[in-house]
């Protein structure tokens, strides 16, 4: 199962999950109707916006690979309801403090691919804004494990560059082999290797991670703490509140589906009304 499948089947209304009921619709829909009558969105909590890839071409039909011109439209819109888009570790630094996080967006990136180097820093800089991208350094300048079909990762040398340009570097394991399905040393080196790795190349600390896939279980949140991380994050959910667990926090899941509706509703739905993070319930 690759990344950006995965990442569809923990998050929206979740298929990993019991199809939400109508307590979560009802729940939803006040603060969404708000979002698009109002042009605000009031809802408690930060988003954190998980992207994989922005690439012209038509004859590309995966749903996690943006158009630039969608990407931009998306970054507006998320502009004009009033989020305030923050560097990712400002979003953690709050939780860290319990403080509120309401009102704030960060835009991240999962596998470090060659299009976020190329279209999606642009299209961030015109905007005056950056991004956290969680790269996996064993998989980069080469076709990405977790993308079948030649999409690539950016080079080391784009990664420093975006780095030294105010991206934040977060990791990403370094093979992007899912860590569930590890044993504890396995977990642990995936860890602790690619943040030594990554921070030797950008030269800046790197203490956040994504889970390759989404998926973590209680060894690999332990595992992620002991390593160093302050903040580790998966796909399902959709928002992040004070007192979440920091060991796997919520994103919104980015793909080609949202149009203004449809964003509206991912970005103004409350916490209670995402189903909750089903590997949590991991044995
Ligand atoms: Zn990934």
């Amino acid at each position: 199962m690759v990344t950006h499948r995965r990442c569809e089947r923990t998050s929206g209304y979740g298929l990993a999950m019991p199809v939400p009921g109508w307590r979560r619709k009802l729940l939803a829909a006040p603060p969404v109707a708000r979002a698009l009558i109002a042009g605000r969105i009031a809802t408690g909590g930060a988003v954190v916006l998980g992207y994989h890839d922005v690439t012209p071409g038509a004859e590309d039909t995966d749903e996690y690979r943006l158009a630039p011109e969608q990407f931009a439209r998306q970054l507006d819109l998320v502009l004009a309801w009033g989020l305030e888009v923050v560097p990712l570790g400002t979003v953690v630094e709050r939780l860290e403090a319990g403080r509120p996080v309401d009102g704030l967006a960060a835009v991240t990136f999962d596998d470090a691919l060659a299009g976020v180097y190329e279209l999606a820093a642009g299209i961030l800089a015109e905007r005056g804004l950056t991004a956290t991208v969680f790269a996996s350094p064993g998989a980069l300048g080469c076709e990405h494990p977790g993308w079948p079909g030649a999409v690539r990762a950016m080079s080391e040398g784009q990664l420093a560059e975006l780095a030294a340009s105010g991206f934040t570097v977060g990791s990403h394991g370094v093979t992007h082999r899912p860590l569930p399905g590890l044993d504890r040393a396995e977990q642990s080196a995936e860890l602790t290797d690619s943040r030594a790795r990554l921070e030797d190349l950008v030269g800046a600390p790197v203490d956040l991670f994504a889970y390759p896939e989404g998926r973590h279980d209680p060894a690999s949140r332990a595992l992620v703490v002991d390593a160093g991380y302050r903040a580790a994050f998966g796909f399902a959910g959709g928002r992040v509140v004070p007192g979440d667990d920091l060991r796997a926090l919520s994103r919104v899941c980015m793909h080609r589906g949202q149009g203004r509706l449809r964003l509206a509703h991912d970005l103004a739905r409350p916490a209670a009304a995402w189903p909750a993070d089903p590997y949590f319930a991991a044995a």
